[in-house]
């Protein structure tokens, strides 16, 4: 059996099945079996899990994840790659390989139909660079029945996700994944452990799923636009950028909003918490007129 945590064992299987990494799909293959343990073990699968996996590639942490969980159901997008991984995967009875875009999966129902099983599942990936952000955000924002994810992702995003206030890499994935999640940067991954080698380092993150969120919002998309808003020009204090957001608002009414939140109007977006965002989205929100509701 071909060791696909050895750079030996994918060049050996890329030349068996004549396959060519392809950068535009994000395929960096890891092989390195200790950072394939760690991810694993970060999961702390239990036997009777359900595991989702978006994009398996050939398969190195399917295999990991089939030994400590009840099922994996892997979604590729690749159907190249699926003589290969039906090699690999050989002798596993509980993976399931999906052929599918993670972009557009509804993995709830995914997890239905394969597993039978409408309860929390746990996601784990190495996911494909060119889609992290908009596929973490599309994970949270559907609001799927995942309990935690274990990814891995480029170093800059994870750290950019795990940041908190007052530093550069805090911004609006910061504020909006850590309304979702608990997000926690686990380790760094240097980029010598992939074949091909990617251009900058990885690191895994854990996201663990809050049973609400930490702060309460009279609308969640309104919420979002308020941090959108406030880091949308970051050298801008929040009253300028605010105020250019809410243009129905005059200046002044901004600054007496912001005040009114307990927020000096000359801070940056960069330096509130999600508390505090909380707030000016709960002041600018009573300003608006809001649409009309029908009994
Ligand atoms: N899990 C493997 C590993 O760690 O070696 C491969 C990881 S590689 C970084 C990303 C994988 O995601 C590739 O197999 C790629 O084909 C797949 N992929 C890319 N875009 C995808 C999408 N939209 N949906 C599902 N899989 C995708």
């Amino acid at each position: 059996m071909t060791d696909i945590s050895a750079p030996s064992g994918v060049k050996e299987l890329m030349g068996k099945y004549d396959l060519r990494c392809r950068k535009r799909l994000g395929q960096n293959f890891l092989v390195d079996a200790n950072i394939v343990n760690k991810i694993i073990s970060s999961a702390s699968l239990e036997r009777d899990d359900v595991v989702v996996e978006i994009g398996p590639g050939l398969g190195v942490i399917t295999r990991a994840a089939a030994s400590g969980a009840r099922l994996v159901v892997s979604v590729e997008l690749d159907r190249v790659l699926l003589p290969a991984l039906e090699e690999t995967l050989q002798g596993f009875d509980n993976i399931h390989i999906v052929a599918g875009d993670a972009m557009d999966t509804d993995f709830d129902s995914l997890v239905q139909s394969e597993a039978n099983y409408s309860g929390p599942y746990k996601l784990i990936a190495n996911l494909p660079y060119y889609i992290t952000t908009p596929l973490i955000m599309r994970l949270l924002l559907n609001r799927f029945n995942i309990s935690l994810c274990v990814i891995m992702v480029q170093n800059e995003v994870a750290e950019r996700i795990t940041a908190l206030p007052g530093g550069k890499e805090y911004g609006s994935l910061s504020v909006a994944v850590q309304y979702f999640t608990e997000a926690r940067y686990l380790f760094k991954v240097p980029r010598t452990v992939f074949i091909p080698r990617p251009e900058v380092d990885s690191a895994v993150i854990l996201l663990a799923r809050r049973e609400r969120p930490p702060v309460e919002v009279p609308d969640e998309d309104f919420f979002f636009r308020v941090v959108r808003g406030a880091f949308g020009q970051r050298r801008k204090t929040l009253l300028n950028a605010l105020s250019a957001t809410f243009d129905s608002i005059s200046r002044e009414r901004m600054k007496d909003l912001l005040q009114g939140s307990g927020i000096d109007p000359g801070r940056r977006g960069e330096t509130l918490g999600l508390e505090e965002f909380a707030g000016v989205t709960k002041a600018i929100y009573g300003e608006l007129p809001q649409p009309h509701c029908i009994e």
